[in-house]
């Protein structure tokens, strides 16, 4: 399982499809992590609309059914999923949306107090498309976001009250230009670059536009725009960016 996220500066190197195939490349050099199915989501930079392929099989088949090269947009995540809480299916892949479609959201691990949440999230009027432990997630945001004074407060209640591993990242019409994420328990990596950024579970996803990174620590949440980055850790308050050169000739 794994997940990469990239966000390029619209007016700086991001043709139409950019995004689609750094992501896309990313999900390849994911998978000797292993995974049942996989999914992308881009931001349309002409709409602001969020697009969601995903699907049950390999990356080389759903990618081809799906196209996920010909999805335009500069910012966007992608997923390989290793199904813990319902069955690998079409509908279970990942990202998973709010009710609206206004947030898309990886995830890996297990979100331990899923059901809990689920109960409250239903008795809100919530509707739930698939089985997964993740949706909750992206419902929960909704949720929060919407009785907050911006988008990343609610994000952050939203993962204060999650419970067990996760490595998470959402894109969202609300901030269409950032990615959000948060870490605690499962790998994810931030990868600097001039005009463009990057997270993912593990370097190689990244090694071709970059060799400077920030690996995250348990707790640490925020988010990254094509030209900056922003974290913090729940518990430590604001983090100053930890800068690591790797060198090119990494392996896993
Ligand atoms: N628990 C989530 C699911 O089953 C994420 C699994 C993963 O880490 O890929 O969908």
């Amino acid at each position: 399982c794994g997940i990469i996220g990239v966000a390029i500066d619209v007016n700086n190197n991001c043709s139409e499809f950019k995004a689609a195939e750094i992501i896309t490349k990313g999900l390849k050099s994911l998978e000797y992590r292993g995974y049942d199915s996989v999914g992308i989501a881009l931001i349309d930079k002409n709409t602001r609309k969020i697009i969601v392929k995903k699907g049950k099989g390999k990356l080389d088949d759903v990618s081809k059914e799906y196209s996920f090269l010909l999805t335009p947009g500069c910012i966007g995540i992608g997923h390989t999923r290793w199904a813990t809480h319902g069955a690998p299916t079409n509908i279970n892949a990942h990202p998973h949306t709010d009710c609206k479609g206004d947030i898309a959201l990886v995830h890996n691990g297990i979100i331990k107090n899923f059901l809990s949440l689920k109960k409250m999230l239903l008795n809100s009027g919530h509707t739930f498309k698939s089985d997964t432990d993740t949706e909750v997630v992206a419902h929960l945001i909704e949720e929060l976001a919407s009785t907050s004074s911006n988008f990343y407060e609610g994000f952050k209640k939203s993962i204060s009250m999650l419970e067990g591993s996760f490595a998470l990242a959402v894109v969202t019409t609300y901030e269409p230009e950032k990615i959000f994420f948060a870490k605690k328990e499962s790998p994810l990596i931030i990868g600097l670059s001039k005009s463009s950024n990057f997270l993912a579970s593990d370097i190689p996803a990244m090694l071709e536009y970059t060799n400077e990174f920030v690996p995250l620590n348990d707790g640490d949440i925020g988010w990254l725009s094509p030209r900056e980055v922003f974290i913090e850790n729940l518990k430590a308050g604001i983090v100053e960016i930890r800068k690591r050169k790797i060198l090119v000739d990494w392996k896993p």
